[in-house]
């Protein structure tokens, strides 16, 4: 159990986390070289976040250990982002889930037939599962959060496994595998997304999506979250797929840092993203406090933000 210290630590504004880390290199082309893009969170707590100076990958700096990252998401993460889950996934989530799923299935359909072998790696509640396999494929799901994963299993009769190391599966095993908002919480996201590439069949096609650090319309701080160890923008998302010998497949249409990749035969090249961090850093400059809130800009996210909490309460599926 963790103390009542630990866990408020996680709330109270302008202060760190509870954690130590230590630093990495990055993950994706292996430098140890960074540009700061910022010091300071969504709920303005401390967090530094470094852009890599040769590709530009976001990570947190220090990196929180396996260990630090497994105390968070067994406590603060879970009071946090899954409020009130003791009956299950809140309704709010499945509502949201539910639509996600729908628009993944429908994107994947070309691929999503009969007989059709399908992983969801990070599957939460199981609801692309269930879309895949009401399309008649073999679904399976890898979700480490203990109570997702039993609710996926349970409401829709889904295998999901807690984890899925390289040996789990043969290589080209799999016709669809898709990730949705997972690289971003993983510490080795670009190894991760090579081993699912081995995963995959020379003709298959792997989904990726996270949020985009870049996207406009949202003040800067409100981009970090202690739970996201990398950050990825359009360029570094393709850059870590292209590492794993994919590039975007264009049947298939894309939305910024939602993409559907296959596989290619070309030489990867260097990983590298000349300019980037230095542009991440100038992007993602924070506003400093007073004027933010002088601005009024943080009224709208906030409506936003309360209106889709009443409209995934209220709005079932
Ligand atoms: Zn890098």
């Amino acid at each position: 159990m963790p103390s009542p210290r630990y866990f408020l630590r996680h709330f109270v504004p302008f202060t760190g986390y509870p954690y130590t880390g230590a630093p990495s290199a990055c993950n994706l082309c292996g430098s140890h070289e960074s540009v700061t893009v910022a010091e300071t969170d969504r709920r303005l707590k401390t967090l530094r976040s470094i852009a890599c100076a040769e590709c530009g990958l976001i990570r947190t700096d220090p990196m929180p250990t396996p260990a630090e990252l497994a105390e968070y998401y067994a406590t603060a993460y879970r009071a946090d982002y899954q409020l009130a889950f003791a009956g299950g996934p809140p309704r709010a989530h499945l509502n949201r889930s539910a639509r996600e799923a729908t628009f993944r299935a429908g994107l994947l359909a070309p691929k999503l037939v009969p007989g059709a072998r399908v992983l969801d790696f990070g599957c939460g509640s199981g609801e692309f599962l269930a879309a895949a396999r009401a399309r008649g494929c073999e679904a399976i799901g890898v979700e480490p959060g203990r109570d997702y994963a039993a609710y996926a299993r349970k409401q829709h009769g889904v295998e999901v496994l807690d984890d899925a190391e390289d040996g789990r599966f043969p290589a080209g095993h799999f016709d669809v595998i898709s990730t949705h908002h997972v690289l971003e919480h993983l510490r080795d996201p670009a190894d991760v997304m090579e081993r699912l590439a081995r995963w995959l069949k020379p003709d298959g096609v792997l989904y990726a999506a996270v949020p985009n650090m870049a996207a406009t319309g949202k003040p800067p701080h409100e981009r970090f979250h202690f739970a996201h160890v990398h950050g990825f923008v359009r360029d570094t998302l393709d850059l870590t797929a292209r590492r794993a010998g994919m590039v975007p497949d264009t049947a298939y249409w894309r939305e910024d840092t939602t993409v559907v990749y296959r596989k290619t035969d070309a030489p990867v090249g260097r990983i590298a993203a000349p300019g980037l961090a230095q542009r991440l850093s100038e992007e993602l400059k924070p506003m400093p406090a007073g004027a933010y809130l002088a601005s009024g800009a943080w009224i709208w996210p906030m409506v936003r933000r309360n209106a889709k909490a009443v409209r995934d309460t209220f709005v079932s599926k």
